[in-house]
């Protein structure tokens, strides 16, 4: 029988690099991503000769960076490539990291097409004064662009990203945030 298996594909590309950020990510052109992308469909097919055999993919996360800032139709490529590679569970969830600013509703589509069910969205904030601080790209209307595209997407399983203790930040102004994100 074979065993359950998580997959992690990063994609370590951003719009621009936020004043906080620590994680591995960074601007880069067009080419340099397709070069990444292609890179890591040889890396799927070479793990898969060694693992595919023995496990079933559970659940696929696909985080950054921000995925969502490569053409949709390249990272639709590495996902047909998964399925094409290992057995996927039908009922499993694929997810991707999404922020604001960098999605529009063809983009949604084509994931949903793709198989991809679950978005986790980077909002960080509902006040553009502290997204402003933290260096985002997006302010709350574009987020709210975002999540209503989402749902008309089909996506009914959306995780929303907070954060808490930034400068300037008070209790009224995090639980404000709560509130509008409940
Ligand atoms: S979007 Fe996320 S990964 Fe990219 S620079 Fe900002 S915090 Fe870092």
């Amino acid at each position: 029988m074979k065993r359950a298996l998580s997959i992690y594909i990063h994609i370590p590309f951003c719009v621009k690099k936020c004043a906080y950020c620590d994680f591995l990510s960074a601007p880069a052109s067009p080419e340099i991503q397709e070069q990444y992308l292609h890179m890591l469909m040889q890396e799927i097919r070479q793990k898969a000769a060694i693992y595919a055999d023995k496990y079933i993919v559970k659940t696929i996360f696909i985080g950054g960076g921000t995925p969502t800032a490569v053409s949709a139709e390249l990272l639709c490529c590495m996902i047909e490539e998964l399925y094409r590679q290992f057995s996927v569970d039908k009922a499993g969830e694929i997810s991707i990291e999404c922020n604001p600013g960098t999605v529009d509703a063809c983009k949604l589509i084509q994931y949903r097409k793709a198989g991809i069910n679950r978005l986790s969205i980077g909002l960080q904030s509902t006040l553009d004064r502290l997204l402003r601080i933290l260096g985002r790209i997006h302010n709350y209307e574009q987020f709210l662009e975002t999540f209503k595209e989402a749902r008309k997407a089909g996506f009914d399983n959306i995780n929303i990203d907070l954060m808490s203790g930034l400068p300037g930040q008070s209790l009224a102004d995090y639980r404000n945030t709560l509130q509008q994100v409940l």
